[in-house]
C-alpha cells in the first residue's frame, strides 16, 4: 500500500499549510491554527472537505 499525505491549506493570504500522513493530526493542527490565527471554530467535517489526499 502506498502511503498518502493528507494536507489542508489556508487561503493564499494566510499561506498556512499542514501536511501529514496522519489524517487526525492534520485535522487537529488545522483546528488549532484556525482558532489561534483566525479565531474560528471549524468542524471536523468542514476540514475533511478541505483536505487533499495525495
Ligand atoms: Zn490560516
Amino acid at each position: 500500500m502506498a502511503e498518502k499525505f493528507c494536507s489542508i491549506e489556508c487561503p493564499p493570504e494566510c499561506g498556512f499549510t499542514v501536511k501529514s500522513h496522519d489524517e487526525e493530526e492534520v485535522i487537529d493542527m488545522a483546528k488549532k491554527h484556525a482558532k489561534d490565527k483566525h479565531n474560528m471554530d471549524i468542524t471536523t467535517e468542514k476540514l475533511k472537505s478541505m483536505m487533499k489526499k495525495n
